[in-house]
């Protein structure tokens, strides 16, 4: 029993040490992927239920790694958080969406809004609201195009100074909605504290709304609370005709999800958007 359990000891310190090591490259990879410029963003399209129109996008970041393809945020972003790299990073997601939204709301394509994902490390370490603020006018855009999306978690984080840019950004027009919506363990009573323009119902709501009764009591709930407060209230992860009927039988405003489409690069979406429109 004495030889096994060393054994298994040793082999569980291998283990970790292949883990250490795959972890310490991945840091060294993601510290040179902000200075080469690996990044990219693609868009997922939100759709406003009444009218069935794209009214927006999501942002969302993606590492073209080299020798690796497209890897996906959550094979990354926790490094990024945990290490800090995620304020500079930020900072180039939010350069980078000001960009698309100036080229398309000066192309034939037209204004689009877009959400982008905000760490609370940005408000903390980072200059938000600077950053904010010299995108809009690098790009020639009004602030009304861009969104931020926050996770309740991160809104909690130094809630002096995060209200106080939110504020800032706000008065501005910049648009802000509370991210997975529900999951936090915070008090509601932030959503009047903050200057909120939109939640965000999550994906782990919706998955069962159909068939799980208190997924659906739960949706129900956010919706009409959102509505109370003058809120826009948005699905995401909407992939079935069924979610999408309860939701608007539900008054749910907007949708997100693979039911309607992924996210996509510039020029597939691009494409999708123009043939919306010769529909
Ligand atoms: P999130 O903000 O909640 O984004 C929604 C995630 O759900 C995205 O995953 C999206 O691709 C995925 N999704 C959309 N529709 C569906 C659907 O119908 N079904 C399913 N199963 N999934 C769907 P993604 O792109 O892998 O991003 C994961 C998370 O990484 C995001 O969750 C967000 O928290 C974070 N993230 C992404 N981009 C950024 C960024 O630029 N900055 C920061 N700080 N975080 C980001
Ligand atoms: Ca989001
Ligand atoms: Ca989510
Ligand atoms: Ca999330």
């Amino acid at each position: 029993a004495k030889h096994a359990g060393r054994d298994t000891f040793r082999f569980f310190t291998a283990q970790m040490n292949v883990e250490m090591l795959t972890r310490l490259d991945l840091e060294k990879a993601l510290r040179q992927a902000v200075e080469n410029n690996e990044f990219v963003l693609h868009y997922q399209p939100k759709v406003r239920l009444d009218s069935g129109r794209v009214t927006g996008m999501e942002a969302l970041l993606r590492w073209q790694r080299p020798g690796h393809g497209l890897v996906f945020p959550g094979d990354f972003i926790p490094i990024l958080e945990e290490t800090g790299l995620i304020v500079r990073v930020g900072s180039w997601v939010i350069a980078a969406a000001c960009k698309q939204i100036g080229l398309w709301a000066h192309s034939s394509i037209g204004p689009i809004q877009v959400s982008v994902n905000v760490s609370g490390r940005q408000f903390i370490e980072g200059d938000l609201d600077g950053d904010v603020i010299k995108a809009l006018d690098d790009n020639d855009i009004t602030a009304d195009l861009l969104e931020l999306e926050l996770t309740e978690s991160s809104m909690m984080a130094n809630t002096d100074r995060t209200i106080a840019s939110l504020k800032n950004l706000k008065n501005r027009g910049v648009q802000i909605s509370v991210d997975d919506f529900g999951t936090g363990y915070s008090s509601l009573a932030y959503l009047r504290r903050f200057p909120i323009d939109k939640l965000k119902i999550d994906i782990a709501f919706i998955r069962e709304v159909t068939s799980n009764p208190d997924d659906a009591a739960i949706v129900q709930a956010i919706i009409d609370m959102a509505h109370s407060l003058k809120l826009e209230v948005i699905a995401e992860g909407v992939e079935t005709a069924a979610q999408l009927e309860y939701l608007r039988r539900h008054r749910c405003d907007q949708i997100q999800g693979y039911y309607f489409s992924r996210p996509l690069p510039v020029l597939e979406l691009e494409q999708m958007l123009r043939e919306e429109r010769r529909l």
